[in-house]
């Protein structure tokens, strides 16, 4: 089984409904298990400000399916909560994204890993400490070690 972890953000409907949601449908992907899931996190808009608040979290997979295959899969996920892909950053019923794959460093033109933004972002640094600070990111060091850089950023743990 390889490590995957997996950032989930919501900002309409009712977003933290909507992420427990997709936890249940990330446990429930082929040949993946949740090995830890983190709390729910209520952050400040990053981009256009005029927006909802998001929720944010992490989850941590074990999985058999590689890493295109797992993208795929997240993509099925969104579409089925009726993701609608306007403006990059925009409002979102649910965005799913790839974080880091073992300590994979890719750059396809479809799949970067890791995560090229994770390092900059309370609202991934944060939920991924809880469940896993000394998880190297590849080419960066641990997550523990980037959390003092995002300190300025709000995020509250619901
Ligand atoms: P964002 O999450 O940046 O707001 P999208 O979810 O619409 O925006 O993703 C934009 C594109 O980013 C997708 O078409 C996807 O192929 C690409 N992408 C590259 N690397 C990754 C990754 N590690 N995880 C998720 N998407 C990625
Ligand atoms: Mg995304």
């Amino acid at each position: 089984m390889n490590t995957a972890f997996v950032a989930l953000g919501a900002n309409l409907g009712d977003p933290a409904a909507n992420l427990r949601a997709a936890f249940a449908a990330l446990a429930n992907l082929p040949e993946s298990r949740v090995v830890r899931a983190s709390s729910l996190y209520r952050t400040a808009p990053v981009g256009f400000a005029e927006q909802p608040e998001f929720v944010n979290a992490v989850a941590e997979l074990a999985t058999a399916l590689a890493p295109e295959a797992l993208l795929d899969a997240l993509f099925d996920i969104e579409q089925r909560f009726g993701r609608i892909r306007a403006e990059r950053n925009g409002p979102r019923t649910l965005d799913l994204d790839l974080l880091l794959y073992n300590n994979l460093a890719i750059d396809l033109p479809r799949l970067t890993l890791p995560h090229p933004r994770l390092h900059l972002r309370a609202f991934v640094l944060q939920p991924l400490a809880e469940i896993a600070p000394h998880q190297i990111i590849p080419g960066r060091g641990t997550v523990a070690a980037w959390l003092p850089a995002v300190a300025n950023q709000g995020i509250v743990r619901l």
